[in-house]
């Protein structure tokens, strides 16, 4: 009943992207620490972003709204793929991952067997890595 309100509600509007995803952690972490802090212009900050979301959210201009969050993920497609890599590797025991020195095509190779040689798969260069 209440879904199918919302759905109702929600249809033809814009809904939640990564940019959205970005302004409501934005939000969590200002309110979170203004209520450490108790610095007033970090609660309006943190209203600014969950207006921002929630506008963006409702909104029924997509190509705006599309336009805004691939500019958004060209600045911030970098640093996300930077902090999926380390999940990765954080719990990936089994591989030592390293950067191709000619290329920076990141590789990975089986961890314990010493002193290898590795051909890069992307650029071909050969080099000695250890594992
Ligand atoms: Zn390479």
């Amino acid at each position: 009943m209440i879904r199918n309100a919302l759905r109702r509600f929600m249809y033809g509007r814009y809904g939640n992207d990564q940019l959205n995803v970005f302004l409501l952690v934005s939000y969590l972490v200002l309110y979170v620490t203004y209520s450490i802090t108790g610095f007033d212009i970090l609660y309006w900050l943190a209203t600014v972003a969950m207006v921002a979301c929630l506008f963006r959210m409702m909104s029924r201009n997509y190509s705006r709204r599309r336009e805004e969050n691939t500019k958004f993920m060209k600045k911030a497609g970098p640093v996300i793929q930077w902090f999926r890599l380390r999940r990765t590797i954080h719990k990936d025991k089994d591989h030592t991952y390293f950067k191709c020195p000619s290329c920076s095509q990141q590789l990975r190779v089986p961890k314990g067997k010493g002193k290898i040689t590795v051909t890069c798969r992307s650029c071909g260069a050969v080099f000695q890595e250890k594992s």
